[in-house]
């Protein structure tokens, strides 16, 4: 039997998400709806849907599909909301958050991951995601507030910026950590102006944030 992209996604996700707990009906159907081999280069397609990070060029990964959904699941949407993402990468998180989201804006500091990412986004026929290549510890400032924020990659501090870009009541999940080893998954809450709620959602591996102060 021929097994379809299609077919991979589904088992993919019932074996490696549903079984491991990620229960929210959005982020299953968003995460069978995306095509993640789009995303991958084209001698790694085949791995597309191994639950693994795989190298992007520029020294950079797509993110292991497991966190993405696990990191999106974390944002708990409901549908509709205006959501940033910091690191677009391949744009794979991207295209997945914006099956949920209403609009999704997201920031890439490598200008050929940036171009790339728009090609990737564009051929997923994804049209509600705006890739920006800047430095994404700003934000995007002029787009602010938003109601969810994923950052993709891992910084010793959560950027200013991005929490005073969090609208009240929405959260932001990112990892924090400079060290592969030791950072942790945050799920930071804007209670208020000026008080935001963190909780450690699990430990994680990502590629370090660099931001133009570094
Ligand atoms: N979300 C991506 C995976 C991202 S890997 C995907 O689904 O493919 C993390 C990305 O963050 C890398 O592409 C890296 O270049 C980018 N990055 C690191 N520091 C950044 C910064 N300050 N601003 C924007 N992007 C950054």
């Amino acid at each position: 039997m021929v097994r379809t992209a299609e077919t991979r996604r589904d088992t993919f996700v019932a074996q490696h998400l549903e079984a491991r707990g990620i229960r929210a009906p959005l982020v299953l159907a968003a995460m069978r709806a995306v095509p993640r081999e789009i995303f991958v280069p084209d001698a790694l397609k085949r791995d597309a849907y191994e639950d693994r990070p795989l190298p992007i060029g520029a020294g950079q990964t797509i993110s292991q599909p497991y966190i993405v959904a696990y990191m999106i699941a974390a944002l708990c949407l409901r549908g509709g909301e205006k959501a940033l993402e910091i690191g677009a990468g391949s744009g794979y998180a991207a295209a997945v958050l914006g099956q949920i989201a209403g609009t999704v804006f997201t920031i890439e500091r490598i200008s050929e991951l940036a171009v790339r990412a728009v090609s990737n986004i564009a051929a997923a026929g994804c049209d509600t995601i705006h890739v920006r290549h800047a430095d994404g510890s700003a934000g995007w400032a002029e787009e602010a507030p938003f109601d969810a924020i994923l950052v993709s990659a891992s910084a010793a501090e959560v950027p200013k910026a991005l929490l005073r870009q969090l609208a009240i009541g929405a959260c932001m999940v990112v990892p924090v950590g400079r060290e592969s080893c030791s950072q942790k998954l945050l799920r930071i809450t804007r209670i208020d102006e000026d008080t935001f709620a963190r909780e450690h959602l699990i430990d994680v591996r990502f590629v370090p944030l660099i931001a133009e102060e570094d």
